[in-house]
């Protein structure tokens, strides 16, 4: 597996394994035949509902601790933000069972980010969060927060697919020190992304799916990845994309299939800001 370096110097792999939309009870199954598949990043969220599923995986996996990377999420906390941050980290790392989190990211850019942030870096000072970082924050919130802030988020977790690629602001994250993490880099299998012919053309080519084309062109990109899926022979299938390198003439083709827009949540729609902000986690 690959690795890159976080800008406080924690290495994370660069493909790991995503929980969204798994229900509890098959999430320990889930993360049990991805471990086994060779998986060590696994990407939860105390909005997904599923951490103590991830929990037990682990606990039984045998794997040792220091041999994982855990990212879990923060869900937009009411005030005092300071106070109810640092309770919602403790429920996670104890739903977890672990006694500290490779990266904990602030799911979304909404509430009173900056009280929700300078809990998180006090997280990271005490050793209990090995790096913090952001998911969901457009250009304009993430600079702000940088310049005001004392650390920089290590990560941006944001939609990146191949209908929503985000080059350029890909480059102005590198500048500033913000790794680029994918969500949804299959967008779901939204616009047929399964039977592109595109993707599936420079498949061919090198005997692989549509889905490892896609994961080889994230993490040639240097974009972290963390494909969801319950099969475990599709698991197997999406953690063997470092056999192949795509030509830069096949980077250029799979730009042009950028739309430049979300797939799914417009975070500059005031409804779904509504409905986002308002949503608690328990
Ligand atoms: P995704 O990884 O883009 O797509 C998952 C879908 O692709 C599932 O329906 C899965 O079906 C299917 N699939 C997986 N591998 C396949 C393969 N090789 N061939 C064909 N189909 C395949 O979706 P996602 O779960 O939304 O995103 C990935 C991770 O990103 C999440 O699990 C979560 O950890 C994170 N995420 C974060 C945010 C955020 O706000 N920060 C938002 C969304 C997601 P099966 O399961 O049936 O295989």
């Amino acid at each position: 597996m690959q690795h890159v370096t976080l800008n406080n110097g924690v290495r994370m792999p660069l493909l790991g394994f995503g929980v969204y939309q798994i229900p509890p009870d098959q999430t320990e199954q889930a993360v049990t035949d991805a471990l086994a598949a060779g998986y060590r990043l696994l990407d939860t969220a105390a909005a997904y509902g599923n951490e103590e599923a991830v929990g037990r995986a682990v606990k039984n996996s045998g794997i040792p601790r220091e041999e994982l990377f855990v990212t879990t999420k923060l869900w937009v906390q009411d005030a005092p933000a300071e106070d109810n941050t640092r309770r919602a980290f403790e429920i996670s790392l104890t739903k977890l069972g672990l006694d500290h989190i490779d990266l904990y990211l602030m799911h979304q850019p909404f509430g009173d980010v900056y009280g929700q942030w300078r809990a998180m870096e006090d997280l990271h000072r005490e050793g209990l969060a090995k790096a913090i970082g952001v998911a969901n924050f457009y250009p304009d919130r993430l600079i702000d927060l940088i310049l005001n802030n004392k650390i920089v988020p290590a990560v941006n977790q944001i939609e990146t697919h191949p209908f929503f690629q985000r080059t350029d602001y890909q480059d102005l994250m590198r500048e500033h020190g913000v790794r680029h993490q994918s969500w949804g880099g299959f967008a779901e299998g939204k616009n047929d992304l399964f039977t592109n012919p595109l993707l599936a053309e420079i498949g061919k080519e090198y005997d692989k799916s549509v889905a490892q084309v896609v994961l080889r062109w994230l993490t040639q990109r240097g974009v972290i990845a963390i494909p969801k899926s319950v099969r475990a022979e599709r698991m197997a299938e999406n953690i063997d994309v470092f056999d192949f390198a795509l030509t830069d003439e096949q980077m250029a083709a799979i730009a042009t299939l950028d739309t430049g827009g979300t797939l799914f949540f417009d975070h500059h729609d005031p409804a779904m800001v509504d409905w986002l902000a308002k949503r608690r986690v328990g």
